[in-house]
């Protein structure tokens, strides 16, 4: 499965087997979000800002 980046409209590969919070990243622009994934199977992508990198704006 595949979502679009919100950085730079990237495609972010969700893994198959990913569960709700794991770490995915942008392999275009290195943007780090945690997936979300709910019940129904749908997959939401939450920036990882906590991380606490500074990517900068
Ligand atoms: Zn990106």
């Amino acid at each position: 499965m595949e979502l679009q980046c919100e950085q730079c409209g990237g495609q972010v590969k969700i893994p198959e087997d990913a569960v709700s919070g794991e770490i995915v990243a942008c392999k275009d622009c290195g943007v780090e979000y945690e997936a979300i994934i709910d019940k129904q199977g749908t997959v939401e992508l939450k920036s990882a800002e906590s991380v606490g990198e500074d990517w900068g704006e």
